[in-house]
């Protein structure tokens, strides 16, 4: 029985303080976890501008209030503070490159805050730019290519899934659901031959946004993930690096440590390949 926390970097505070803190967690309790790193410019501070000029944008969840849960630097990055690259600093690429021993890094598209508001209505070419900008920055900083993607804010388009086939990715992960299945676009007509591998439980701050108290969201995780694993034998716990490991690392912690009993922490990959030899879908 196993399930797998992804870790999604949206932040520049998550990318360069919660995905530390995650590691140390994650050592602490010997497990491991796919990570899923924004590539291209963070810029989260335009996304919340656009994200007031326009309450109708996508949102991963019903969340909590913006400053309670994003650093006050990453509210305002890209308008008060500059546009930063994962890329562009030696430090961050040496901490993903030792992750990548332990954990598996895939990408969160590549400029979150655009892809979050545009990525529906783009045309074919500009997501495959898109994508290839993805793939070019995920290879400058790991020197591979790589194999699966997140959607930010799980949005996707009628090109996304047919092109990261051509790109020969084994899986990517976009929406919720409750196990692995081929996901079909409407502008397709064969069926897609990419594995889609959903996240399965709800979002923390969507918890705390209906006023869970700590011990309730502990027992939440512990039976949703339980329940998940028992029917399915497959649950993707979806974290983020700025928020839980900083903030609810106390959480984080007692979930682990009780599933840990029954559950082996799995990366994705190693969740879709279960699947795939053992032809369970
Ligand atoms: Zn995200």
């Amino acid at each position: 029985m196993s399930c797998t926390i992804r870790l999604d970097i949206d932040t520049w505070v998550g990318l360069t303080q919660g995905l530390t803190k995650w590691l140390d967690l994650a050592a602490q309790l010997e497990i491991v976890s796919t990570i899923a790193l924004s590539l291209g410019p963070y810029k989260t501070g335009r996304g919340n501008l656009l994200r007031i000029l326009n309450p109708k944008a996508p949102r991963s969840s019903k969340s909590i209030l913006p400053w309670k849960r994003t650093h006050w630097r990453d509210l305002f990055r890209g308008i008060l503070t500059p546009v930063k690259y994962a890329s562009s600093e030696n430090e961050i690429i040496n901490i993903i490159k030792s992750a990548s021993k332990k954990h598996e890094i895939i990408p969160h598209g590549f400029d979150h805050t655009y892809w979050s508001h545009k990525f529906t209505g783009l045309s074919k070419n500009e997501t495959l730019g898109l994508l290839d900008d993805m793939v070019k920055e995920y290879q400058e900083i790991l020197g591979k290519k790589p194999n699966a993607c997140a959607a930010p804010a799980m949005q996707v388009n009628p090109y996304y899934w047919s092109e990261l086939e051509k790109l020969q990715f084994s899986y990517s992960s976009d929406v919720i659901g409750k196990k692995p299945f081929f996901a079909q676009s409407r502008s397709e007509s064969k069926q897609n031959k990419l594995l889609q591998v959903p996240i399965t439980c709800n979002f923390m701050d969507s918890l705390l946004a209906k006023g869970y108290s700590k011990k309730a969201i502990i027992e939440h995780y512990i039976s949703e993930i339980k329940e998940q694993v028992l029917n399915n034998n497959y649950s993707c716990w979806v974290i983020h690096a700025n928020f839980e490991p900083m903030r609810y690392d106390s959480i984080l912690k007692e979930v682990i440590k009780v599933l840990k009993k029954e559950i082996v922490f799995e990366t994705l990959t190693e969740q879709v390949n279960r699947f795939i030899t053992k032809k369970a879908i």
